[in-house]
């Protein structure tokens, strides 16, 4: 599949499609080319603030799959969000969601009215604790920052996808899209994250439930350890890489985040039209061996 270089508006669109009709007729034209998985759909990508963060894999694949791309950023990271935009393929617009707050919630999803009306796709890739909330030690963490840790990790969700409810409705097939981790057992050092990760499995299942009369899909990744700055924070990231390296049965590569990306942008598109309350796993195996 040919990557795109530069965003195409909808008529663009149908140039390639008539090109691509023409080379079925047996007229093939150097235009021609396959379309992407996301042509023509219009993604909020939350959670880019590196080219390291998952997210960014993301929104970049999005982009060279035709998709038009917004990112979010949040509070100090915004700056951080709004650089690594530029090195996107085509520098999307960035807008400010801190999922705490509710005013940012609102006025996001008017300036989205009034740019897209309608939304695509959304990716939550959000996920914060204080750090009494990791480390090794469940009791350590009292209920404000255990609190903290919920808001932002599993009830930022429903947030999200209540600001955008609207406009996901309007898409009539839209797509919902949550980063996880494995949350069945326990994990060393992952402690109240683990919980929130837990509470967000949950919660996509019944935003599946309730979503499901708009046909909006609302489904997991469940990844594999990546370095990113949110999984450095983590003291004990490197057990989870060490227990990757000695158990994933098809490898895992730590620095590698596209394979994530990719069943992201699969789930973000139409190649999943009856798949919602899933958790689909890309961990190289790890999830399916019990020792
Ligand atoms: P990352 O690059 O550090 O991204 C985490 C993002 O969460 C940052 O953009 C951060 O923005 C944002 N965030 C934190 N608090 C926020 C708030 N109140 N409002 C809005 N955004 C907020 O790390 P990442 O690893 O790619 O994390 C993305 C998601 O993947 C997380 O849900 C994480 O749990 C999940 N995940 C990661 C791994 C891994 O190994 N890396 C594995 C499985 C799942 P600010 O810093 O600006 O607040």
């Amino acid at each position: 599949m040919h990557m795109r270089t530069r965003a195409r508006g909808r008529s663009d669109v149908n140039v390639a499609a008539g090109l691509a009709e023409g080379a079925s007729n047996g007229r093939l034209s150097i235009w021609s080319r396959p379309m992407g998985l996301l042509e023509n759909k219009r993604i909020l990508v939350t959670g880019v603030l590196t080219d390291s963060s998952l997210a960014f894999a993301v929104a970049k694949l999005a982009q060279e799959q035709g998709a038009e791309v917004v990112l979010s950023g949040a509070g100090r990271g915004l700056s951080l969000t709004r650089r690594t935009a530029r090195k996107l393929p085509n520098e999307p617009q960035v807008i400010e969601i801190d999922v705490t707050n509710t005013a940012h919630l609102e006025h996001a999803a008017l300036e989205l009215s009034e740019r897209w009306g309608r939304l695509d796709g959304l990716l939550h890739a959000i996920g914060f604790a204080p750090e009494s909330c990791l480390g090794g030690d469940i009791f350590r963490a009292g209920w404000n920052d255990v609190s903290v840790a919920l808001e932002v990790s599993a009830y930022s969700l429903k947030a999200l996808v209540g600001a955008f409810r609207p406009h996901l409705a309007a898409a009539g097939g839209a797509s919902v899209v949550g980063l996880d981790f494995d949350a069945r057992v326990a994990w060393p050092a992952y402690d109240w994250m683990g919980v929130a990760k837990a509470a967000m499995e949950s919660l996509s299942r019944y935003l599946a439930r309730d979503l499901g009369h708009d046909k909006v899909r609302v489904n997991l990744v469940a990844a594999g350890p990546v370095r990113t700055i949110a999984a450095k924070s983590i003291s004990g990231f490197s057990s989870f890489e060490d227990t990757w390296a000695t158990r994933a049965p098809l490898g895992w590569d730590v620095n590698d985040s596209q394979a994530v990306a990719r069943a992201c942008v699969a789930l973000l598109s139409d190649w999943f039209p009856m798949t919602t309350g899933e958790i689909v796993h890309v961990d190289g195996g790890v999830h399916a061996l019990g020792a």
